[in-house]
């Protein structure tokens, strides 16, 4: 399952595409399981446990009567999937709308098979509105300063968890704050959370400052910790408490009162699920409107709702709502070293994606190395599917 290099990349018109996808039955539905591999062990977050090496992730690898085959990561069970074996890919899947209902679980899988038949590029496939490079930041600045518990590192460790990323080429950092939630008394927790803030804006002053509190702070206590943060260029403040629209409002005038020009982003934590799948997939019709109405006021800037909770095929399809909402996008994708990958495609193929959240490391038996990072920037190749390679 190499690449094959997309020397023309002529897009195919639409009926001739529907044409081609016609032509190839399913023929194979198989499931591999591979370990990921982060370049170190990432510790906590406010909420949660280290998040240490990497874990395994699910695959489907599916493969037509003609040779063709497509493989993306795909949480499902053989008893939802096999049926559709036999079945034509032209008749699963449909360039403009995507994926039909019943394979959804398999949608990503779709998207590689099918740009790999018709040999494009997934985000030529969907329409190239948005630009092939793409901000990147690293998602994996985690509390490293509380790591190993037996001798924590203290800042340092921090700071060396974002020189090895800057080494790989990312200018933009997501670091995780909140330490006063439960791993630090409160104090002791603020202080840390902005003694690290500002040891990297000093030691990488040419990169972008990325903030996620997972909601663990109070209005005030945020506050507290964006005062003291107000020279080091925030770009961008994710979950800093649990929505709502007053201490958004008042989080909106200090943050004007201090200068701080950040894009507050918001979604990708959630209280409840849709009973039944709709256009924002698994999130509540309640907490959309909710993000939307936030949104209307502008005490919302960014939308982080999970790539694969929303769902591929669902993502093009409300991108242009949220364009029309003055809203931005970049899809919560934390863990699964190829999720940055699929959502850079996502991001060249309908646009408005701001930033993409990126996962350092790779899967054990797969090739990268189409994926570029040039000036902070992810560039997407032009290669056929999403252009990772599986080996083996
Ligand atoms: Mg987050």
């Amino acid at each position: 399952m190499g690449r094959v290099p997309c020397a023309h990349c002529a897009i195919p018109t639409k009926d001739a595409a529907a044409r081609m996808l016609a032509e190839h039955r399913i023929a194979r539905i198989e499931e591999r399981q591979i370990q990921d591999r982060y370049p170190r062990s990432v510790g906590r977050n406010a909420k949660g446990s280290p998040q240490g090496t990497g874990g395994v992730r699910r695959f489907r690898i599916l493969t037509t009567d003609k040779g063709a085959s497509g493989w993306a990561m795909a949480y499902t069970t053989d008893a939802e999937v096999q049926k559709f074996i036999g079945a034509r890919v032209g008749d699963l899947f449909d360039v403009e709308r995507g994926s039909v209902e019943d394979v959804r679980p398999l949608d990503k899988v779709f998207y590689d098979l099918a740009a790999n038949i018709l040999g494009l590029p997934v985000y030529a496939m969907i329409g190239a509105k948005g630009p092939r490079e793409i901000p990147i930041y690293s998602g994996a600045i985690y509390f490293d300063d509380l790591e190993p518990p037996a001798r924590p590192r203290g800042v340092a460790g921090v700071i060396a968890s974002c020189r090895q990323d800057y080494e790989a080429g990312y200018r933009a950092f997501k670091l995780k704050i909140g330490r006063g939630f439960k791993h630090m008394p409160h104090a002791e927790g603020l202080k840390r959370d902005i003694d690290v803030t500002r040891a990297v804006r000093e030691t990488f002053p040419d990169c972008k400052i990325l903030v996620d509190a997972n909601d663990a702070y109070t209005r005030d206590e945020f506050i507290a910790y964006l005062n003291a943060v107000a020279d080091c260029d925030l770009y961008f403040i994710e979950e800093p408490f649990a929505e709502n629209r007053d201490d958004l409002l008042r989080l909106r005038e200090v943050m004007s009162k201090v200068g701080c020009k950040a894009m507050i982003a918001e979604g990708e934590g959630r209280t409840d699920a849709s009973k039944a799948p709709w256009r924002y997939g698994g999130y509540s019709e309640k907490h959309i409107e909710h993000l939307y109405a936030l949104a209307a006021e502008k005490l919302v800037d960014v939308f982080v709702l999970d790539l694969d909770i929303v769902g591929f095929t669902n993502w093009r399809h409300v991108m242009p709502e949220l364009v029309k909402a003055g809203g931005k996008a970049s899809p919560h994708l934390w863990a699964g070293t190829p999720r940055p990958y699929y959502t850079a495609h996502l991001a060249a193929g309908v646009g408005n994606v701001v930033i993409i959240e990126g996962i350092p490391g790779r899967l054990v038996q797969a090739d990268y190395s189409a994926f570029t990072i040039s000036n902070g920037n992810l560039v997407v190749p032009d290669v056929p599917g999403f252009g990772l390679a599986l080996k083996g």
